[in-house]
């Protein structure tokens, strides 16, 4: 059994949580004490005030958080959320996660990640460019092409990024694309990264539903958050052959058992920014939306939405996790000793996205640009890869399929300390 120790500064359930998960597996690989704890914490981390002018001339100060969780395998990479309930706790736990996704599929990253506490709708454009900006001037001397690379996550995207990439470059005085991924295509960004990480969600789920023998044609979806991640998921899914009954964002969910015309659901987004009164199909909270029978469930939202208050009434056979930490501990053990719900973890199902980054960062450091057929073939090929991987770990060890993938990333990072050694 490992020392449970919980770090005062990052001390949060959504932090204890993944505390928790690498405690577990960090028993079932026997790490050895001396590793323990210099894998488990976070290296470092940046809270920063940021001080906005706001359209009627007051002045408001963000607070933000960068937090790089390890930095021994290669610059760390991670998102950027802007959004009202961030805490140091939360962005740490996502930033313990991408190292240990980073790991899974074979990148040369650590993790990190990032986070600003602001509602991003409650901003004009002017606000969020100066914010933005603001938060990049913070992070000049923590970041960098080869220190850090940031990305978008909920609330930001490429707009954002573009900024970013612009008051770095700014700084260092030359064009600097590969600080951030997820970028527009005319600054660097990569063919398929906006669509990367919903593209390899459905891929997976695709994948599962094959070896579960379910066809494509019998296979009803329900996705909860329409965001980059739920609607490229909903979208990849539609094509493939599956039905979509029910979408959601924060505003509420929409739910159609014919199956919801997706492409309208996007255009509506695109003009309404939410899905409120969409005519699609019926209203449904987004509680309702995760116990509706359906073939997959896709939470593509905020962590900690499958709770044991809910694991017990879900009614999918497939969840495939495109948030990050959508399951908490406790419903995992509902949801194993149930038997009959699969769970592509976290770690896994959402890889596309880093992966794709990866592929942008590649780019820009080379200044050679790839076509989309060729991200997409090499996306697809890694996620097959580390499928089988996880596969394999959890048939070798009797493991569920989280800590198989778990246990990889971890072993993998641990490893790389190990062969390293301690600085003295
Ligand atoms: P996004 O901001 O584009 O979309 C988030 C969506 O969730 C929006 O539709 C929003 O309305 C909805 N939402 C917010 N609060 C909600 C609530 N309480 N209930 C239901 N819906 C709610 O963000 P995103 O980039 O799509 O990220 C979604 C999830 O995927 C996050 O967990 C993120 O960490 C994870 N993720 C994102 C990427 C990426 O490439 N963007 C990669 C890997 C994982």
């Amino acid at each position: 059994m490992s020392k449970v120790i919980v770090s005062s500064l990052y001390d949060s359930d959504v932090f204890r949580m993944a505390c928790r998960q690498f405690d577990k597996a960090a028993d079932a690989i026997n790490l050895s004490e001396a590793l323990r704890d210099r894998t488990k914490y976070p290296r470092r981390c940046l809270a920063v005030s940021l001080p906005i002018k706001r359209r009627d001339g007051s002045i408001t100060v963000f607070e933000g958080y960068r937090v790089q969780h390890n930095l021994s395998t290669g610059p760390s990479k991670g998102g950027i959320r802007f959004h009202q309930n961030v805490t140091l706790g939360e962005v740490a736990a996502l930033a313990m996660w991408m190292s240990w996704k980073t790991s899974l599929v074979g990148l040369p990253y650590g993790g990190a990640k990032g986070g600003v506490i602001c509602d991003p709708n409650q901003l004009t454009d002017a606000e969020l460019e100066h914010l933005s900006r603001r938060y990049m001037q913070e992070m000049v001397n923590f970041v960098g092409p080869h220190v850090d690379v940031p990305a978008p996550d909920v609330g930001t995207n490429e707009k954002i990024m573009a900024w970013m990439m612009d008051t770095y470059s700014n700084h260092v005085g030359h064009v600097e694309s590969a600080v951030v991924t997820g970028k527009p295509i005319a600054l660097g960004g990569s063919q398929g990264r906006r669509e990367a990480t919903g593209a390899g969600v459905a891929y997976l789920a695709k994948k599962y539903l094959e070896d579960l023998k379910v066809p494509m044609g019998k296979t009803t979806v329900a996705v909860q958050g329409f965001g980059n991640v739920g609607s490229e998921t909903a979208l990849a899914l539609s094509r493939y052959g599956a039905r979509i009954i029910a979408i959601s964002d924060y505003t509420g969910g929409i739910y159609n058992p014919k199956g919801i015309d997706i492409n309208k659901a996007l255009n509506y987004v695109r003009y309404q920014k939410t899905l409120r009164d969409f005519d699609g199909g019926e209203a449904i909270s987004n509680e309702a939306l995760l116990e509706l029978k359906c073939t997959v469930l896709a939470p593509c939202a905020l962590e900690r939405v499958i709770t044991d208050k809910n694991a017990g009434r879900l009614k999918c056979r497939l969840i495939a996790e495109g948030a990050n930490g959508p399951t908490t501990n406790a419903a995992d053990r509902v949801i194993e000793e149930r038997g009959d719900i699969e769970i592509i973890p976290d770690v896994l199902c959402n890889s596309g996205g880093v992966i794709v980054s990866y592929f942008e960062w590649l780019q820009n450091l080379s200044n050679y640009y790839w076509t989309r057929d060729e991200v997409m073939e090499k996306l697809f090929g890694m996620l097959d890869r580390a499928k089988d991987s996880v596969e394999a770990q959890k048939r070798k060890f009797k493991f569920s399929r989280r800590l198989a993938a778990l246990t990889l990333g971890i072993q993998r990072v641990a490893d790389a300390k190990q062969s390293r050694g301690l600085f003295p």
